[in-house]
């Protein structure tokens, strides 16, 4: 090997969604967000991974990840969670489930679907329960109710759905509880006259300690990809990417030697560093450099010495017994994304989102 590559293991993938799948009942759909490009690993190849397995809904942030996910000849159903107006025709001419989470939106997709002559088109309502980021306010759940009743002909009501705020934080189980009775209340708005709608309100974490609140639909991302948030929930999860390098060159530096930019780290002592081909451009941010990220050499922790380059950085192989061409995990089963993340003082969901598509994917069936 002479380059960074990211595996995706499909098996990994295959696994955690069964997993999720045992947290749900029977009748509970699932919805797999594939946004980010599959959370950093390639959401084709993801996205076609959990439709052969079953999953019920594919997720997507934006209208073009959707249209890619199509384009690939992928059929199941679609939700954008934040589609814009101006993507509007694309959103209709790939039939993508738009959320719709104010009347703007709504105003700008009926005129389009009047113009265009679709009628039944699949939306889902957004309601905002305390997140305050996206969605309607829930005074609004009657009068949109009524709003959707009246243009059934261009509407048809696939789902009504809320987002957590900290559903990972028992510290803040309680404001997730009022987050809950909320949505069950905009629920019970929507039941008598859309009985056939999806409900959905929990995320990955929201599964794991909300399961009463699964309704008939939840949404999932990071457990597919093998992290739960939690030490006991990874613990049973497989991380889907591995991503791997190899040394370029070892450097001995003597006490005072410098090395990198800006000389951010002073050797105090003989120093041995291997130089690996990946940088800031591919993910691995500044935040991960002067000693707070490592990666894995021959089972060893190597810390990041000095600043991250664009392209390069530094460890420390001072104690580990290493030669140019040797592989370097940075990512993998024994190399937590999540631990690496907490290293920096962020989380898994950062670091492998921001997985660059500079580095070659491999994908493991
Ligand atoms: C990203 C996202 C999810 C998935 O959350 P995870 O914590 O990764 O499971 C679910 N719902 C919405 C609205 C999202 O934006």
């Amino acid at each position: 090997m002479s380059e960074t590559v990211l595996e995706i293991h499909l098996p990994n993938l295959r696994h955690n969604y069964t997993f999720i799948r045992k947290q749900l009942s029977a009748t509970t759909k699932l919805l797999g967000v594939v946004k980010a490009f599959g959370y950093g690993s390639d959401a084709v190849e993801a996205a076609k991974c959990l439709v052969a397995q079953g999953v019920d809904y594919l997720g997507v942030a934006y209208v073009h990840e959707g249209v890619a996910l199509r384009k690939a000849g992928i059929k199941t159903p679609i939700l954008v969670l934040h589609p814009q107006q101006s993507n509007l025709a694309a959103l209709i001419e790939y039939k993508l489930e738009p959320s719709v989470y104010c009347q703007l939106i709504l105003d700008a997709l009926l005129e389009r679907l009047k113009e265009s002559n679709e009628s039944h088109y699949p939306i889902h309502l957004k309601f905002n329960t305390g997140l305050n980021r996206l969605g309607f306010d829930s005074n609004n759940a009657l009068e949109l109710g009524a709003l959707l009743k009246q243009n059934a002909q261009w509407l048809l009501l696939q789902g009504v759905y809320s987002h957590l705020a900290a559903s990972d934080d028992v510290g803040e189980d309680a404001f997730t509880k009022t987050q809950l009775k909320t949505f069950a209340e905009i629920v019970n708005v929507f039941k008598p006259n859309f009985p056939n709608t999806n409900f959905h309100v929990l995320n990955t974490s929201g599964v794991l300690h909300f399961p009463e609140a699964q309704y008939n639909m939840v949404r999932t991302g990071i457990s597919l990809y093998g992290y739960g948030n939690h030490p006991s929930i990874d613990a049973q999860l497989k991380p889907v990417l591995t991503l791997k390098t190899v040394i370029s060159q070892i450097h001995t530096l003597k006490k005072g030697d410098t090395l990198g930019y800006n000389r951010a780290f002073v050797a105090n002592a003989k120093t041995l560093t291997a130089t690996l081909p990946l940088g800031h451009a591919d993910g691995i941010g500044r935040i991960y450099g002067n000693g707070r990220g490592y990666v894995m050499i021959n089972g060893q922790q190597a810390s990041i010495l000095g600043n991250v380059c664009m392209d390069m950085i530094m460890v420390d192989v001072t104690a580990i017994d290493c030669q140019a061409g040797d592989t370097v995990i940075v990512i993998g089963p024994n190399a937590s994304a999540e631990h690496l993340a907490n290293a920096a003082g962020t989380i898994s969901y950062e670091l492998i989102t921001g997985l660059s598509q500079r580095i070659k994917r491999k994908v493991i069936s």
